[in-house]
């Protein structure tokens, strides 16, 4: 090649580069550009962990790098380049070449040939250049990165203050919370515990299991005055809750590979601190609710409420002789609408669904919100053909309801729509206890689910 090209190949090089914006770009578009010498079969760029000193792969940084053979070579390429300064190695068709930033040896690039490497390929008077090109790249791409992490840092901690104002139980906040910190620090295990009231054992409530007998042992020493514990090796990191003064619960998170950096020791503390304010927030939120009767996001009588009506209203309907039904409902795959759009859309479709099922009833019928998106209603004096056809008037209604979610600014999505299953039961005077009415709605609701959602199923009695 003349001087001119290669210039010319330099120029084209670093133009791709500035298009480029993850990881897997840069070495995808460093492989193009190594195709005008040598036709490539792969590369690989390590780089130095600045916390273990292992080196590790730019595109799998979680992996362990183990000294198996075919590391143990870049290891000691590697090694060399620390100790030599040389600008590049080879060997057949293996090269391989330093990251330098600032005259310090910071990785290697291994990059394979389909055939063995001419070293008196053009290629290696512009490898100084491209060189410093890569270092700068995988130092940029790092650094982006990081201020990509500091703002969704900063966004979930916002996320985890916001989440009580429209929240107050903690059997709902916790897993949000978890799952907002799981996906921050995504290379991580995450675990959340509470401690029982009586017992004083540890519970795990996010996720669904924890199979690791230590993190118990480690939970048994925590008391009202303790601070952050890294396990010995360094993978561990218990992060205790402390509310009124009481070892609550604690933040666990842990790395099979890696030790837990300073900066995310430093990330979870302060996520840790503002689970504590929530937490205190969202206590001091239910003791004023249980004075109350109405669910603050819709309006609905509260579960406690509900109880309450239940016992009346199918106290006078023996009393009276009179019919009575109970629909409920659940929306469909509504985890997916939090998912895609965030909490406070869910929150919006929830109210909007509630008001509009509110619509369909008659002053007398009783609507509470059971649980998360699950809404209970009682209808008196009416019989189970009639709580059908008012199940299916509301299952109709949400249907063809358009949610605006312009408020939310989500982009291209002005307004969706959701579903929901019905089941439907009916009182019968023999039944023992009033809560028998709402278990066989909820059973019909698990066969409209079980037959494919966005239907009512009615209850049949034997
Ligand atoms: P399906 O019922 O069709 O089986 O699927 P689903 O996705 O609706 O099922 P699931 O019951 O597993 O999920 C319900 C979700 O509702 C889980 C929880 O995150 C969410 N949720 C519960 N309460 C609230 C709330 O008050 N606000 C918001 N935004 N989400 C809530
Ligand atoms: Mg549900
Ligand atoms: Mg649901």
């Amino acid at each position: 090649m003349q001087v001119q090209t290669l210039y010319n190949f330099i120029y084209e090089f670093i133009k791709n580069f500035e298009q480029t914006v993850t990881r897997e770009q840069l070495i995808e578009s460093f492989q193009k550009a190594m195709n005008n010498f040598f036709a490539t079969e792969e590369i690989k760029i390590y780089l130095m962990d600045e916390y273990s000193y292992l080196l590790k792969d730019f595109i799998k940084p979680w992996e362990n790098f183990s000294l198996n053979n075919k590391n143990s070579e870049v290891q000691k390429y590697f090694d060399n380049f620390l100790t030599q300064k040389s600008q590049y190695e080879s060997d057949k068709n293996i090269l391989y070449f330093p990251v330098v930033q600032a005259h310090k040896t910071l990785g290697i690039v291994k990059l394979t040939a389909k055939d063995e490497i001419d070293k008196n390929s053009d290629f290696f008077d512009v490898l100084p250049l491209i060189t410093a090109q890569i270092s700068l790249f995988c130092k940029t791409l790092k650094d982006r990165e990081q201020i990509k992490l500091s703002s969704k840092f900063h966004q979930i901690i916002k996320n985890i203050a916001q989440i009580t104002q429209t929240q107050y139980e903690l059997d709902y906040i916790l897993p949000i919370m978890g799952e907002m910190i799981d996906g921050f620090i995504s290379d991580h295990l995450i675990y959340i515990f509470l401690k029982n009231k009586n017992k004083k054992e540890y519970k795990l409530i996010w996720p669904n299991n924890c199979s690791d007998n230590r993190i118990y042992e480690y939970l048994e020493n925590i008391n009202s005055k303790s601070k952050t514990i890294i396990e010995q090796s360094g993978k561990m990191g218990i992060f205790p809750l402390i509310i009124d003064n009481r070892a609550y619960g604690a933040i666990v998170a842990y790395n099979h590979f890696d030790k837990i950096t300073t900066k995310e020791i430093g990330y979870l503390e302060e996520i840790t601190s503002q689970a504590q304010l929530t937490i205190t927030r969202a206590k001091s939120y239910l003791e004023v609710l249980e004075h109350a009767t109405l669910d603050a996001l819709t309006g609905y009588n509260n579960r406690h409420q509900f109880e309450k009506r239940l016992k009346e209203t199918t106290a006078i309907a023996k009393r009276q002789n009179q019919e009575l039904c109970c629909i409920m409902s659940d929306i469909d795959f509504f985890k997916k609408v939090n998912d895609t759009y965030g909490h406070s859309v869910g929150d919006c479709v929830l109210k909007t669904v509630a008001k509009t099922i509110k619509k369909e009833l008659r002053e007398e019928d009783i609507a509470s919100r059971y649980g998360g998106e699950e809404f209970i209603f009682l209808l008196p004096h009416t019989n189970i053909e009639e709580a059908q056809i008012v199940a299916e008037r509301l299952r109709k209604a949400i249907e063809k309801k358009k949610i605006n979610i312009e408020d939310y600014n989500i982009e291209n999505t002005k307004e969706i729509s959701v579903t929901i299953s019905i089941g439907v039961s009916k009182f019968n005077k023999a039944d023992k206890i009033p809560e028998i009415l709402y278990k066989k709605a909820d059973e019909a609701l698990y066969q409209a689910k079980e037959g494919g959602r966005n239907r009512v199923v009615v209850y049949k009695e034997d």
